[in-house]
């Protein structure tokens, strides 16, 4: 069998967008500052992203999976505007007990965090390695869900943390934003490939760094070409607005010393004809500039 991806966890509210209650609407969906670059950095660092949330909102009654659909794809896309993409999206929308208001949502469920099963579930569908994967959360059930399942966590500490803090819900890293957490992953799993992978994969695991970092490259030097291009292209933009503008005035110019000229003012003529001229010179050389540019 071919060895399991390894992924990256996140909790979806005040961790990957803002949290305004209950989100019952597309509309209130904003990102945390800085989750599309945190997604997009944990996903070149070689991990599968995964959103597992609990939200029963469904069984309050607050709102129905189709709105909760419409939700999560409202994330996706904000994320994907950012160049981040997910690889999947795992919600509960159980909840045991009387705040249940709808019935067919009234269960004590094991895919609710604190317990893993949205982790287990996204492992068997996406054929994850759990031992090599983190959990992202700002609560302790975050925590205790990743810990259960067998992943490193990293709790952002957002002042909104639910539960006390146990043996279960110790992290193994606190930070206070997602970007900061993505950068923890990042970090750590470079040392993975040295220390964990080095000896056992030997010359494969090598590969694997080398075409990272060859893609990362490539992807910087694309980053540097475009730029480069695009600056060009504006300072040509400018001159020739400013060659345009020189080269109509010019021509304004040559008309007043027309008139002048039928108006009996030989001197202002031979004034604005002269001036005229100039102007057109600099039109010319502004032009060969911009050619030889
Ligand atoms: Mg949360």
């Amino acid at each position: 069998m071919v060895a399991g991806s390894p992924v990256v966890f996140l909790d979806r509210d005040d961790t990957l967008v803002v949290d305004s209650g209950y989100i019952d609407h597309p509309d209130k969906v904003q990102l945390v500052s800085r989750a599309a670059e945190a997604v997009r950095r944990i996903g070149r660092a070689g991990f599968r992203v995964v959103v597992v949330s609990n939200q029963s909102g469904v069984a309050r009654g607050y709102f129905d999976e189709a709105r909760l659909n419409e939700v999560n794809d409202r994330m996706r896309t904000l994320l994907s505007r950012g160049g981040a993409e997910l690889d999947g999206i795992y919600c509960c929308p159980f909840l045991d007990g009387p705040e249940a208001k709808v019935e067919a949502y009234r269960c004590a469920s094991d895919l609710r965090k604190p317990l893993p099963g949205m982790l287990l579930q996204a492992a068997k569908d996406l054929n994850l390695d759990l031992s090599r994967s983190w959990m992202i959360g700002d609560s302790a059930r975050d925590i205790e869900a990743g810990r259960s399942a067998g992943c490193r966590t990293i709790l952002i500490r957002n002042g909104r943390a639910d539960g006390a803090e146990s043996a279960a819900t110790l992290p193994d890293f606190s930070t206070r934003s997602i970007i900061e957490a993505a950068m923890i992953v990042e970090r750590e799993s470079d040392d993975d490939v040295v220390v964990r992978d080095e000896p056992l994969g030997g010359e494969g695991a090598g590969r694997a760094g080398d075409a990272e970092q060859t893609k990362l490259l490539a992807e910087i030097r694309d980053l540097l070409d475009r730029q480069q291009r695009e600056a060009m292209h504006d300072d040509f933009s400018i001159r020739r607005l400013v060659g345009t503008l020189v080269q109509m005035l010019a021509l304004v110019v040559a008309a007043w010393g027309v008139y002048a000229m039928f108006s009996g003012q030989p001197g202002h003529a031979l004034t604005r004809f002269s001036l005229a001229v100039f102007l057109q010179l600099v039109t010319i050389s502004m032009n060969s500039g911009d050619r030889s540019g």
